[in-house]
């Protein structure tokens, strides 16, 4: 259980990010579902105890204000992310830094403001959610697979750093997951990605969230600096 625990989703309005706010909520910790998507937010969440804030990850001084705002925070989860998939010669200047300010800036900007908090009270975890196309790369995906990489980088870095302050800070790196990001891609790319995943299925965002609950929790306390892949098997 994670009574009197504050923490923060971000991207959490819906996907992978809603399920990790709705089970870190039914362990009773309180919280902060940060998103862009503004009128929806209230409603798409099912969970009525949460607590829903617009803010935009990629701008620094809004996620400090907002921080600052709550006031405390023991969990982050940098869930926010977005894929411009185009091969390298189409790819334009603004699709390259819009997914890397994004997926990478983003988890800078979040993490740098919580850990003040975490360091005051010798506690805390930090979440990221980064992807197997990290590791294997893909065509298409420069953009996303460096960004997701970085983010495996940055998550080892910060786990050295404020480890002895017992902040521990892990990646997830999900595989093919059933969500609004997947929900439009072709067929034929659906049924590439289940031909090489030994489990058969996609992953659902519940899969996900069961990784994380574990990770934030006591159980999890010597884990730390590691990317661990939830992909059916699909990269080992
Ligand atoms: P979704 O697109 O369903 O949800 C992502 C959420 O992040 C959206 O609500 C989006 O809002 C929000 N968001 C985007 N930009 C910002 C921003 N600047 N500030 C705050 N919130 C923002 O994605 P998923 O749930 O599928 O993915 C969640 C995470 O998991 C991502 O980091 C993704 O890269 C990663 N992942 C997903 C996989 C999958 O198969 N689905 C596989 C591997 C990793 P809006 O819609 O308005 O842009």
């Amino acid at each position: 259980m994670l009574d009197n625990k504050i923490s923060i989703v971000t991207g959490g309005a819906r996907g992978i990010g809603r399920v990790i706010a709705e089970q870190l909520a039914s362990q009773k910790s309180k919280v902060f579902v940060w998103d862009i998507i503004k009128l929806k937010t209230q409603t798409t969440l099912r969970v009525p105890e949460l607590k829903t804030q617009i803010v935009d990850i990629t701008n620094l001084k809004e996620v400090e204000d907002t921080i600052k705002s709550i006031g405390d925070i023991d969990i982050l989860i940098n869930n926010a992310g977005i894929n411009i998939d185009k091969l390298l010669l189409r790819m334009e200047e603004k699709d390259w830094d819009k997914v890397i300010d994004v997926n990478l800036k983003g988890v800078f900007n979040c993490t740098k403001s919580c850990v003040p908090f975490m360091l005051k009270k010798r506690w805390g975890r930090i979440i990221n959610i980064s992807s197997v196309i990290g590791i294997i790369g893909n065509k298409a995906q420069a953009n996303y697979a460096a960004s997701k990489a970085g983010i495996m980088g940055f998550t080892k870095s910060i786990a050295k750093e404020y480890a002895s302050r017992n902040i521990t800070c892990n990646a997830i790196a999900p595989g093919y997951i059933e969500t609004d990001m997947t929900a439009n891609l072709p067929q034929a790319v659906k049924d590439a990605y289940l031909s090489v995943i030994p489990l058969k299925r996609a992953g659902t965002p519940e899969d996900v969230a069961n990784l994380v609950s574990f990770l934030v929790s006591d159980a999890a306390s010597y884990i730390t600096g590691q990317v661990i892949n939830i992909d059916g098997g699909m990269v080992m």
